[in-house]
């Protein structure tokens, strides 16, 4: 035994300041990846996870335990409370049921889940073909419009570590296209960010894991999945989510299989 718990946080720091964080499979079959970004004046939090349960998934505590370790080394950091903003790579309630457990805490904004309230907070002024600079204090963020999986979507982008965070919007998973003609733009609009980036675009992460190794995807509902792909993708796969689009013809519930995803028209 690791003294691992079934229900505790799968934590991995990217960088010194950056964390990802997996709800896991025994406390929700979705298991999705939480995002904390660090900068000198606040921390962003991406998505709060499937469940408003703190002992089922104990969010409050992990993002408690994570600011004050990261505070201890950054001592130059005095600002207290130390503020958090957390947002949503969309409103599907598998990635905003834990907003509850942090409304109250203090220092903490929770960003509205609605179109109007995303457009409003971030200041979008030509949704959603648009993408806005929100800085963490010498750490700029890029919020960039991303509807088409969910009306509000978004993808962030970090300068720092050159991650796209994209939400269910391309993953390794079923990419669930509600609105055709916005998700293609919403493609588009990511590959133009690609090509002429602020920073260059390392890599791609997700909020699911649905697919193997092999390239099958794991039904829904799975909670064991002991072949499971990596999450990051290289930026490159954007060119073949494009392609797949292509290839739908437009019956709902079609298919489009990839080794690294699979396009799925949800309407
Ligand atoms: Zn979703």
């Amino acid at each position: 035994m690791n003294g691992q718990r079934v229900n505790d946080p799968v934590i991995e720091w990217l960088d010194a300041d950056t964390v990802q964080v997996r709800q896991p499979k025994a406390s929700h079959w979705e298991a999705p990846f939480l995002y904390l970004l660090f900068g000198r004046e606040r921390a962003l939090l991406i998505d709060t996870g499937a469940t408003a349960d703190e002992a089922v998934f104990p969010l409050r505590a992990t993002v408690e335990g994570l600011i004050a370790d990261w505070l201890r080394r950054n001592p130059v950091v005095f600002t207290r409370p130390y503020p958090l903003v957390v947002a949503h790579s969309h409103a599907h309630g598998d990635h905003i049921a834990g907003d509850p457990l942090l409304r109250d805490r203090p220092g903490t904004t929770v960003v509205g889940t609605s179109p109007a309230e995303v457009i409003g907070f971030f200041g979008f002024r030509a949704w959603p073909d648009e993408s806005v600079a929100f800085d963490l204090g010498r750490r700029v963020i890029d919020v960039i419009g991303g509807p088409g999986h969910e009306p509000s979507a978004v993808v962030f982008f970090d300068r720092r570590t050159g991650i796209l965070f994209t939400g269910d919007t391309v993953l390794p998973a079923r990419l669930y296209v509600r609105d055709l003609a916005q998700f293609r733009a919403t493609i588009d609009r990511l590959i133009r960010f690609r090509d002429d980036p602020p920073a260059p675009v390392r890599e791609l992460r997700g909020a699911h894991i649905e697919m193997s190794t092999t390239g099958f995807d794991y039904p829904a509902g799975t909670v064991d999945q002991p072949d499971e792909a990596p999450l990051p993708l290289r930026p490159g796969i954007l060119d073949r989510v494009r392609s797949a689009l292509d290839d739908l013809r437009g019956e709902p519930g079609e298919r489009v299989e990839r080794k690294r995803f699979v396009v799925v028209l949800d309407r």
